[in-house]
Order: structure tokens, then sequence, then C-alpha cells
């Protein structure tokens, strides 16, 4: 007799966007996430912006010239693409649909522009979470704490942030990060839950088949 362990059936991989002004808490989220959740890993961006100070070529992004950016778009090879202060930003699509036909779930890091374009591809794929900080106050003071900008940076990201913020309403889900545990114990259950989705448990067939056999 069979024996089945019901949490390893098959399922499609889903992908999963985290939106937020920067400064919300996104990045720290993001990486509480996949410290916790091994069937969960980062999509690695594309981007033509420097470095910051501790990022890592091919974990944080993958850092390119203009030049090699703009042969990836024209060879088709993003998912999607988008222009912020000036710097290309990119999601390569390749091993992204390979993977989720495996089952692995990708988190992605993106902004309500990448959101839009990754949902008109792949709608059923796709779960959605927008993460807002409590206060302006606060996202300022957030900013302004990471200490890697300067003033006039922090003034367009604030200006930034007021539009971003404006599009909380086409998120599938919104988490307001007051206490980022909480904050992250939320989005964790929005995972765990989006799993579930029958549509997305490929194994349900061959299984409810075999019990009602
Ligand atoms: P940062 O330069 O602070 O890392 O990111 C600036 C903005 O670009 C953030 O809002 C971030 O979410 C967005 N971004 C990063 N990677 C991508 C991407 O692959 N596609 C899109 N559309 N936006 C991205």
């Amino acid at each position: 007799m069979a024996h089945h362990n019901t949490d390893k059936l098959a399922r499609r991989g889903l992908m999963f966007i985290l939106s937020s002004p920067s400064g919300a808490g996104k990045t720290t989220i993001s990486h509480m996430l996949l410290t916790a959740d091994e069937e969960i890993k980062l999509s690695v961006s594309v981007t033509t912006r420097p470095k910051r100070p501790g990022e890592i070529d091919g974990v944080d992004y993958h850092f390119v010239t203009d030049a090699q950016f703009d042969r990836m778009v024209e060879e088709d090879d993003f998912y999607e693409w988008a222009e912020v202060f000036g710097k290309k930003y990119g999601t390569p699509k390749g091993y992204i649909r390979k993977g989720l036909k495996e089952g692995q779930d990708f988190l992605f890091d993106i902004d309500w522009q990448g959101t839009q374009q990754l949902k008109q591809k792949d709608d059923q794929d796709v779960v959605t979470v927008f993460i807002l900080p409590p206060s302006l106050d606060e996202l300022r003071s957030r900013l302004e704490g990471r200490a890697q900008d300067s003033a006039d940076v922090i003034d367009r990201r604030m200006d930034r942030a007021r539009g971003e913020i404006s599009h909380w309403a086409e998120y599938d889900y919104v988490v307001i990060n007051d206490d980022v545990d909480q904050c992250f114990v939320k989005v964790r259950e929005i995972l765990h839950a989006e799993r579930m989705r029958r549509t997305r448990q490929t194994g349900l067939i061959p299984f409810v088949r075999e019990l009602t056999s």
C-alpha cells in the first residue's frame, strides 16, 4: 500500500510578489522569508544601476551595462522590465518558467509597473502583496537611517513612495509593516495559503483518484 505524504503532493510553483515604497521593509521581509522557507527562492533581477555597498553581483542583482541590458531586451530575455530613476531593471525569464513547472516558488521584489507586466503575462501563477509603512514620517526616518543616499535622493524616494502607495488597490493582499515580526508572520501565512490553492496542486488528481478507487 502506498503511503502518501499529503504535504508533498506535486504542485506548480508560484510567483510571490512583494511590493512597497523603498524603506517600507520589503527587503527585510524578503530576507526573513527566504531564510525561513526553503521552497521559495529569490528571482534575481538584472539592473544597470551601480552596486551599493554590501551588495553582491548575482545575489542582490545581476549588474550589467546599458549595452548589455539593451541587448537582453532585443533578445526578448525579460519577463518584464522597467526604468526607475533613469536606471533599468528587468526579470530574466527562462529559468523562472522552468522552475514553476518543477514546483519552485519565486519571490519578486519589484515595483507596481513590473507587477502589472507579470500579471498580464501570467496571472494564474502570480500572487501580489503590498507592504505599507505605518506613516510617511516613519518611512522617511527609515530611509534616513539607511544613510546610503543623499538628502536629494531621499526627497526623490519620498516623492516616488507617494506614487507607489497610490497603487495599493491593484494588489491581492495589503499588509501594514508596523512591527516587522508581525508583518513577516502575515506575509508567510499568505504564502502558505496560496500554495494550497486547488489549481496549483497538480498532484491532486492522481491522489484523489486513488483515494476514491
Ligand atoms: P533599488 O535600486 O532600490 O534596488 O530598486 C529601485 C526600484 O526598482 C524598487 O522599487 C524595486 O522594486 C524596483 N525593481 C527592482 N528590480 C526590478 C525588476 O526586475 N523589475 C521592475 N519592474 N522593478 C524592479
